[in-house]
């Protein structure tokens, strides 16, 4: 498939294994499915805006250094735009594109309404002082101040950021508007207008979606059976680990960026996670043994979880997966070959758009109550994030079913319906 690839005045068109020609590969495969107006399929393709930042930081030293920032709103057809924030060195624009692409269709397959933006700083944030990270997100959160509002664009954490990233754009944007406005940014600390619930909420809607997914596929299952083996140990990762744990399934393997450890009897999560924060790494951890993040993926077992970045599972590795079902909590971890060659396996994949919903979602639940100012309690949050998972999980398998398609081509099709219903009823400006 020749996929032509919409490129802004000063990109040169994206590298092999971009993020962003996974996630163009993708739409083009889905909306082949969907009887519409070529422009309207052409409307969607393209990113609606696209803002990028260099700013000063004082470093403790008292130097100053440069760093860059982007912001992209993919679309806002269906209310706000909503999406992380990411702090890597890895951050590009091609890459913030991809994932801003992507919230708009996971927000619309799981109904919640929102369009799609993502945001990032290429920057490690481990090479910086606590005060040295909050003026950095302050200055980038000031450059923002003109793209983002409670109405406008709600950005959230993502790679590299935590609740108190969130508190400081908060308090930014407040202290511009000369009142408090809680609404700006989900993913916050509970004790400042965040929900209960988010923290974990990634992590759980992936489990709840890998559970939907066994019963799909074998009618009936037993989690002390079933094995899973997780790529990831972050935020997403290690919730995902604890839930899975709680319920009684068999986590055989956990990795971080620096390696894995594997114990095909299973690993003592709560143990593995005191282990992890103790030590900061998970290796040496008691009664496991050592493996590779190309091992790890390679492992036996009968749920991989990909909980890291975009684009590791290629045409490279896809033959020698061993898991029997992949659920995606990362954003974009299989490129479109490898999902033909998993396919021609009978390797079930739930994708990303709809397995790592349950972030975006429990965003949705913080913004609703900041705009109340009415809060709720964490079993209300859970239970009506399972509902909604649920139910998305349900209508993806029927979206399958009807156009002869799997899973993420549904999901795909789903979003992008409902995204180009929107923007067909609501009209095309003047
Ligand atoms: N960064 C998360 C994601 O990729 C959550 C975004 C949000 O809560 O707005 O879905």
């Amino acid at each position: 498939m020749v996929v032509a690839i919409p490129t802004t005045p000063d990109q040169s068109p994206v590298q092999e294994l971009s993020a962003y020609k996974t996630a163009l590969a993708q739409y083009d495969r889905a909306v082949a499915h969907i009887d519409i107006d070529d422009g309207v399929k052409e409307f969607m393709r393209y990113p609606r805006r696209e803002f990028a930042v260099n700013f000063p930081v004082r470093r403790d030293d008292n130097s100053v250094e440069m760093f860059t920032g982007y912001r992209v709103h993919h679309s806002t057809v269906m209310g706000p735009s909503k999406g992380g924030l990411r702090y890597s060195s890895h951050v590009t624009l091609d890459e913030i594109r991809a994932l801003a692409m992507w919230m708009t269709w996971k927000c619309a397959v799981v109904n919640i309404p929102y369009g799609g933006a993502k945001g990032g700083v290429v920057v490690d944030p481990k090479s910086l002082s606590e005060r040295e990270l909050e003026r950095l997100t302050r200055r980038y959160a000031s450059e923002l101040i003109p793209l983002i509002s409670p109405h406008s664009d709600i950005p959230a954490p993502d790679m590299g950021t935590t609740p108190q990233v969130m508190a400081w754009i908060m308090d930014t944007y407040s202290m511009h508007a000369g009142y408090s406005v809680p609404a700006i940014v989900t993913g916050k600390p509970i004790h400042i207008g965040g929900s209960e619930g988010r923290i974990e909420a990634t992590g759980r809607g992936v489990v709840v979606a890998m559970a939907e997914a066994l019963r799909f596929k074998h009618g009936h299952f037993d989690a002390t059976e079933t094995s899973v083996v997780i790529q990831g140990f972050g935020n997403v990762g290690s919730n995902a680990a604890a839930h899975a744990h709680s319920l009684g399934f068999k986590v055989v393997a956990v990795s971080d960026v620096s390696g894995g450890i594997y114990n095909p009897d299973g690993l003592d999560i709560p143990e593995v996670r005191k282990y992890h924060a103790e030590n900061g790494a998970l290796e040496g951890f008691p009664n496991s043994q050592a493996v590779t993040n190309t091992e790890l993926l390679q492992l036996p077992c009968d749920v991989l979880i990909p909980a890291a970045l975009e684009n590791q599972i290629t045409a490279d590795n896809a033959p020698k997966i061993r898991a029997k079902m992949i659920v995606e909590a990362a954003n974009g971890p299989t490129v479109p070959e490898a999902d033909d060659i998993l396919n021609e396996r009978d390797v079930l994949i739930v994708p990303d758009i709809l397995a790592n919903a349950g972030g975006v979602i429990v965003s949705y639940f913080e913004w609703v109550q900041d705009l109340q100012a009415f809060f709720w309690d964490v079993d209300e949050v859970y239970r009506r994030l399972e509902r909604i998972m649920i139910d998305a999980f349900n209508a993806m398998v029927r979206t399958s079913e009807k156009y002869e398609v799997d899973l993420r081509m549904a999901a795909q099709i789903m979003g992008i319906r409902r995204v180009a219903d929107a923007m067909i009823t609501r009209g095309f400006y003047p």
